[in-house]
């Protein structure tokens, strides 16, 4: 594997990633895999919606040479949105979880959508679906007209925020489970009383 990314930090490296958490680089997400670029774990050529772009300017950050995107990743491609069949979609809400940036709606047993402004084209959503109603389109194709992909930045706070949720209602699951084994405990043991009294 390559060397680490000289003076570069993570955040660094992080800001000239696309930030679509499509996990194709093999991490969890862009910042993964920019602390794996900056360990030296991980080489500059493995994110496929960055393509050259991204990939030289990983390589002139952190000195390393600008081999070609390695295939295993997948291909460099257009600017993509997903796209729910709402006809066929069954309301299982399967595919909520997975998306990075919070931008599918709906609730169990309605029709799902997504909210094309919001949309990364990052495929998460694709493989829980279990009627295979959601396809990906060329951004410039959707109907109705779609507005701009959004930009790195906007995707970083999306995900940012929808991680700090899941970690927030952890913790909330968490303490409510804490309080009632406590609750449990104090049930069984009761404090004693004195000989003698009621
Ligand atoms: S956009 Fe996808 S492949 Fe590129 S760094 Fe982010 S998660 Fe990895
Ligand atoms: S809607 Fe699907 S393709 Fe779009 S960002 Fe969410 S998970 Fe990714
Ligand atoms: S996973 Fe498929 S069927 Fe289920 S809510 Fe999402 S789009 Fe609809």
């Amino acid at each position: 594997m390559t060397g680490a990314a000289g003076k570069a930090t993570a955040a660094d490296i992080d800001a000239l990633l696309p930030q679509t958490q499509c996990t194709r680089c093999g991490y969890a997400g862009c910042r993964p895999y920019a602390e794996a670029i900056l360990a030296g774990e991980a080489d500059i050529n493995q994110c496929p919606p960055g393509g050259a772009t991204t990939l030289a300017a990983l390589a002139r950050l952190t000195g390393r040479p600008a081999r070609p995107l390695d295939p295993a990743r997948g291909v460099e491609g257009a600017d993509l949105v997903a796209v729910i069949d709402e006809a066929a979609c069954i309301g299982c809400a399967r595919c909520l979880p997975p998306c990075p940036v919070d931008a599918i709606v709906g609730t169990n047993r309605r029709m799902h959508t997504v909210i094309a402004a919001l949309c990364t084209g990052c495929e998460l959503c694709l493989p829980p679906c279990p009627v295979d109603c959601i396809r990906l389109v060329p951004r410039a194709a959707h109907i109705p007209p779609s507005p701009r992909a959004p930009t790195a930045a906007q995707n970083r706070a999306r995900y940012d925020a929808r991680n700090a949720r899941i970690a927030r209602r952890a913790g909330e699951r968490q303490a409510l489970l804490d309080a009632r084994k406590r609750a449990a405990g104090a049930a069984a043991s009761p404090a004693r009383t004195p000989e003698g009294t009621p």
